[in-house]
């Protein structure tokens, strides 16, 4: 790890932020206290928090290397300062702004969108153009400020900033998602089109009505052994570091998430349970996270245990969650029949949200490359969806994809790590790696690291198969069924 003065200067203040952070989110997620405001505590630090401290690292010439998770830190912050009170401004707007529905009646702009997330099959051309007329301007000042932080840290535009500090390789995605759209299209055309007529459903319409019925219970109750036996034949322990959450109460944040309060003695899995299978993915992915977690070094300096490359943090709860789509442990775990259909259902599921990221990130890209007036921007996102997938967006999501931050290619790394990963200890350890300590020995040596590595270091480090979307699709495609 780096021993330049700047970066030894920036670790104390950032370890004791990261810290406060941490326990004020965990406190808030787990109901203990009704509000999280990281920019409260932003504000604490102004000395962290400003564009000097940018400069300063980029003045040292390692923005780009060791300093660069802690240009990520300080700029996302102030992004958050400038964005948020115009996010605050957007939900005024969208009370104030009425349109009249379908029976007749006023209704304000954000119940207006609900509703049409809700019924795809109502017209929409009038709330669009109120919408685009209204609040869409807020939204791309946003991004303006935005870009305008960004560019002033000597950046050249969004792109160049997510390449270069959020190591996101835009252009290898770029193409890495058109081949995905085209390997995996007839794939999922064959499910899309006995359910849905083109433009008919949204994506998560389609998600829901292509769900798999089991043979047998597959939930919390029949999972969570599952887990443990899973942790136990790799020699890993939750004790005394991971702590398991599972019980839905009033105040606790609903979903599945790890809260790393302490990294690596304090992390948490919390999952609020809501029935069926849709609570075992989700539990298996967090536990990698946690897992990760657990077992980083304690030595290593903050900006080692957690302010990591967010492909390779996302990409270590892939790892255990692609327990869904593999194989053998599948089969020693539940009944054939349910083996196979929970096989297929992962991969059918995972092949859909793969390609809405894809189409998101194509429409991301794109945008931060050609910026152009609301209504542009819509036809342009409506036109991919219809392309590529044949559903109808929500009403506001282009802008939310807009200003994601490239959250999509955060999700495709995340895959292509897990892929590469999986594909490694399958040849390594062999096929039946999920039930042989030797994989554990070699997860524990190599979570040790925490985050030092960018996901794309790590795979070349450890000569893992190379990260890509087509190994991703073929995965998918070895737990479809299909049908003859
Ligand atoms: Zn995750």
């Amino acid at each position: 790890m780096s021993t330049h003065p700047l970066i030894e200067s920036l670790r104390p203040p950032v370890a004791t932020i990261l810290d406060t952070l941490a326990t004020a989110e965990a406190r808030y997620c787990l109901g203990e206290t009704t509000t999280f405001e990281p920019a409260k505590i932003h504000a604490a630090w102004p000395e962290v928090f400003r564009p000097e401290t940018v400069s300063a690292l980029r003045a040292a010439g390692i923005a780009e290397g060791a300093g660069r998770p802690f240009v990520a830190l300080v700029l996302q912050a102030l992004i958050e300062a400038e964005t948020t009170p115009l996010h605050a401004l957007i939900a005024e707007r969208e009370k104030a702004v009425t349109v009249t529905d379908a029976s007749g009646a006023r209704v304000d702009l954000a119940r207006a969108r609900r509703s049409a997330a809700r019924d795809v099959t109502a017209p929409q051309q009038h709330l669009h153009e109120r919408y685009d007329r209204e609040v869409a301007p807020l939204w791309l000042e946003s991004q303006q400020r935005r870009l305008a932080l960004v560019t002033a840290a000597g950046y050249r535009d969004l792109i160049d900033y997510a390449d270069r500090v959020q190591r996101h390789d835009l252009d290898r995605l770029e193409r890495e998602a058109r081949e995905f759209l085209d390997v995996t299209r007839a794939q999922y055309e064959s499910i899309r089109r006995p359910r849905f007529a083109a433009g008919s459903c949204t994506v998560a319409q389609l998600i829901g009505a292509a769900r798999t019925t089991f043979a047998d219970p597959v939930d919390l109750a029949t999972c969570l052994p599952l887990l443990h036996a899973l942790v136990g034949e790799l020699g890993l322990e939750f004790d005394p570091r991971i702590r398991l959450d599972l019980e839905a109460r009033p105040g606790k944040v609903p979903g599945a998430y790890c809260l790393p309060v302490r990294v690596p003695d304090d992390i948490v899995v919390a999952v609020s349970a809501s029935g069926g299978v849709g609570d075992c993915r989700p539990l298996f992915h967090e536990v990698g996270h946690a897992l990760h977690f657990a077992y980083t070094g304690p030595d290593l300096p903050v900006d080692g245990r957690r302010m990591g490359d967010e492909g390779l943090v996302e990409g270590w709860g892939v790892v255990t969650e692609n327990m869904f789509l593999h194989h053998g442990w599948l089969n020693r775990s539940f009944s054939r029949r349910t083996a196979t259909a929970l096989g297929h259902d992962t991969a059918q599921r995972l092949l859909i949200v793969t390609r809405a990221q894809c189409v998101r990130l194509l429409f991301a890209v794109d945008a931060a490359r050609r910026p152009a007036a609301p209504t542009e921007l819509r036809s342009r996102y409506d036109q991919l969806m219809a392309d590529h997938l044949g559903a109808r967006p929500g009403p506001i999501e282009y802008l939310e994809v807009l200003c994601g931050d490239f959250v999509s290619a955060t999700r495709l790394r995340s895959w292509e790590f897990g892929t590469s990963i999986g594909g490694l200890l399958a040849h390594e350890i062999g096929p039946d790696w999920p039930g042989d300590p030797r994989a554990g020995r070699w997860l524990r040596e190599h979570w040790r690291v925490g985050v030092t590595h960018t996901a794309t270091e790590a795979i070349d480090r450890w000569a893992a198969p190379p990260v890509s979307l087509a190994a991703v699709a073929e995965n998918l495609a070895g737990s479809m069924v299909h049908a003859c």
